[in-house]
């Protein structure tokens, strides 16, 4: 890892389990560093499809079949129903860091508390893209977390967290298994 996940800075030099001396991050191995947002661009891309699409709401003025009163009418909803999530998606409730290193899963909501999960207790991750969820399943089977995409900011990044979560369960087995490669710490 050369720079920290956080904030860029440097850690060239500095051992593999410190603290970042720049934001104070306590980093173990290559670390994941997410922060708990919606899309930072949602506004924009919100008008943009609103005006975008706006043509919708003039055809029923010209075009006298009923239904494009119920294209419009579902036009509108749509409208509504994207604005109220991304508010909803943006309230301070919603935002802090996720951050995935060998420990663990540390999660902080300022609103919310925070929350440790060892990589040892899990199992495995998985996100599926018709849940929109990321799911943690410890090693009786229970969901140990389970958070929507848009918490890490989009599918992108909440499926490369159940990749890294995967690969750290991986790594940490072939440490734990009898003639695994053992290292000091
Ligand atoms: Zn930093």
């Amino acid at each position: 890892m050369i720079n920290c996940p956080k904030c860029g800075y440097s850690l060239e030099g500095l051992p593999e389990v410190h603290v970042c001396p720049e934001c104070g991050l306590d980093y173990y191995g290559e670390t994941l560093c997410l922060e708990f947002k919606a899309h930072s661009d949602s506004w924009r891309t919100i008008a943009l499809t609103v005006v975008g699409t706006s043509w919708i709401a003039l055809v029923p003025a010209y075009r006298a079949q009923s239904y494009w009163k119920l294209v419009f009418l579902l036009w509108l909803f749509a409208v509504v129903f994207r604005i109220i999530a991304h508010m909803y998606r943006s309230m301070p409730e919603n935002q802090g860091e996720f951050i995935v290193d060998r420990k663990g899963i540390r999660m902080s909501r300022p609103k919310r508390g925070s929350k440790f999960i060892a990589i040892s207790i899990i199992k495995r991750a998985n996100y599926s893209i018709w849940t929109g969820r990321l799911v943690l399943f410890g090693h009786d089977a229970q969901k140990l977390l389970s958070i929507q995409y848009w918490e890490l900011g989009g599918q992108a990044n909440a499926k490369k967290c159940a990749q890294r979560i995967n690969s750290l369960i991986v790594a940490k087995q072939s440490l734990d298994s009898p003639g695994g490669i053992n290292d000091s710490s």
